[in-house]
């Protein structure tokens, strides 16, 4: 036996007539033949053995196992003097777990599949034991969820396309004069059969699946001709700003910062009218090249908001490496702020945090007259919230723009 270390296998070689797999044991690696033919055969339920094919060099045998640790489906046997290229699991975990998560996904579906067939169609070797079966009803149920959100981003691309993905805008409110400061673009999908699909649940699969990317191109794309379309009405250009979400994956496509300024300059809008909403995950997760960007972006002159506040990682030293403008109060703080001494509390320290660092604040959710007011007492710049208004079409925002807010 000798190992080749490039790939992280090893080359076995057995004698004519020696049983390398047993059907119904447990397999924990798959072959591939190099040299001599194998013998693939089958038990069937009633204890009769069926020859269902032979297999030569180039193929690959016992390799289902690697990929659900399930039984052997079948038997193979030596018919000459072999010589295999072993794959072990973890060799094959490896190499899975860098795969495009679409082939991952398929790899699963593709075994699922074919694990069904087989037991419709009796030829399947009954699991050994009851935890066989719990690890067969996993893949099962993961392969069928996977399958459904694969099923979800191609109806969400037809959406895109059809019209049934759309953005609504939330007015942002200037709490000294009382007029509109800039708009958050919110994504919104009307499916053809589910109806009205929330965004907190079709941006995760997307984001998880790899499908963000495209909404979030479209989703500034859409909302920087927005702006362009709504100066025009208004005739007074430069003043308002759209806020768009991004995702922490989106920093990491190469295109981020070339297609985020092309498509400003495009538009024909200044940078600054652009804030790109990040959350504090981007900043965790990838720090250099989240870092990278949006040094970029903000000397471009694109102004940087974070988003949801004080609701994920406590660490306050991104702050010190990261140059934000402007900081989200999260809804959950506003909500609480009569109710809880601390969420009030909170509220104060971040706004003295911001203050000090030279943050706008933009406080998210107020839905009562008390909650603006007492947002605005406290020194909050800005006010997003139902209150003030709710996210509406493109076909409102003029009225929105001209009207003054108390
Ligand atoms: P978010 O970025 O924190 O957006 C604010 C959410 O709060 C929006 O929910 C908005 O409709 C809601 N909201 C605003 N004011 C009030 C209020 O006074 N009361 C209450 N109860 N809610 C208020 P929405 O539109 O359902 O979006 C949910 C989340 O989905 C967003 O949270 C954001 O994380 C994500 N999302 C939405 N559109 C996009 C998008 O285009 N791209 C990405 N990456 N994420 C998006
Ligand atoms: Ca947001
Ligand atoms: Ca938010």
């Amino acid at each position: 036996m000798s190992s080749d270390q490039s790939s992280g296998s090893n080359r076995k070689e057995v004698r004519k007539g020696t049983v390398v797999i047993k059907q119904g044991e447990p397999g924990d690696c798959a072959y591939i033949i190099e040299k001599g033919q194998v013998e693939i055969s089958l038990t069937k339920p009633n204890g009769n053995v069926e020859v269902i094919g032979t297999r030569g060099p180039g193929t690959m045998i016992g390799e289902m196992a690697l990929i659900d640790k399930g039984p052997r489906t079948a038997s193979i046997r030596a018919l000459e003097d072999c010589e295999f290229l072993t794959i072990t699991e973890s060799d094959f975990e490896r190499r899975i777990d860098g795969a495009d998560p679409i082939i991952r996904m398929m790899t699963q579906v593709v075994l699922a599949r074919y694990r069904d067939a087989m037991q419709r169609f009796g030829l399947f070797v009954k699991p050994s034991s009851q935890q066989e079966i719990e690890d067969q009803e996993l893949i099962f149920s993961k392969a069928n969820t996977e399958m459904e959100k694969l099923k979800l981003m191609e109806e969400l691309r037809d959406g895109l396309k059809s019209g049934d993905v759309f953005l609504h805008y939330q007015p942002i409110v200037d709490t000294q004069s009382g007029q509109v400061a800039g708009f958050e673009a919110l994504m919104r999908w009307n499916h053809f059969e589910r109806g009205f699909i929330y965004p907190s649940l079709f941006i995760p699969v997307a984001e998880e699946t790899g499908a963000i990317y495209e909404l979030s191109k479209w989703a500034l794309e859409e909302s920087a001709h927005m702006l362009a379309r709504l100066e025009k009405e208004l005739g007074d250009h430069g003043k308002l700003f759209v806020s768009v979400n991004f995702a922490s994956s989106d920093f990491m496509e190469p295109d981020f910062v070339s297609m985020t300024t092309s498509i400003i300059s495009e538009a024909g809008l200044q940078p600054h009218q652009l804030h790109v909403e990040i959350t504090e995950r981007t900043l965790i997760g990838e720090p250099e090249r989240a870092q990278d960007a949006l040094e970029v972006l903000k000397d471009a002159g694109v102004h940087i908001s974070l988003d949801d506040f004080g609701t994920g990682y406590s660490s306050l030293s991104y702050l010190r490496h990261f140059k934000i403008d402007t900081l989200k109060i999260d809804r959950s703080f506003v909500s609480d702020m009569f109710a809880d001494e601390s969420a009030m509390a909170l509220i104060k320290s971040i706004i003295a945090l911001a203050k000090n660092m030279k943050m706008v604040i933009i406080a998210e959710g107020a839905e009562t007259a008390e909650e603006a007011m007492m947002l605005r007492d406290l020194g909050c710049e800005m006010v997003q919230g139902y209150y003030y208004a709710r996210p509406m079409p493109e076909d409102e925002l003029l009225a929105a723009a001209q009207k003054h807010y108390i």
